[in-house]
């Protein structure tokens, strides 16, 4: 367990995820008023071959979840367009229902 320089809390472990250091370990303060803003890395830096290993990684990443959001806004726009033509079917019915009501107490 490794305490905070500054205020002798407990601190616990997190991963960066920066471009410069991806997947680099630091300490983090976790005093109850939030934290002091105490962090120190816990491993030295990562050598270039990870970085680029990560960056490459973190990249792919992106692009499935580019590809995700893309294929997401497709099936939302499709049931957007079934649900208009679904609204549009319940308000024509709801007219006909009006005039076949209005036409019937007139008759009678
Ligand atoms: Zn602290």
């Amino acid at each position: 367990m490794v305490l905070c320089r500054n205020c002798g809390s407990q601190t616990i472990i997190k991963t960066s995820w920066t471009a410069t250091n991806p997947g680099r370990k630091f300490y983090c303060c976790i005093s109850r008023r939030g934290g002091c803003g105490f962090v120190d890395w816990a491993e030295g830096p990562s050598c270039q071959r990870a970085i680029d290993v990560f960056r490459h990684f973190m990249h792919e990443q992106q692009h499935v979840t580019v590809a995700n959001q893309a294929s997401e806004i497709r099936h939302l726009q499709d049931e957007a367009l079934t649900m208009a033509v679904k609204y549009t079917r319940v308000k024509m019915l709801l007219l006909f229902s009006w005039v076949f009501f209005v036409l019937y107490y007139v008759v009678h």
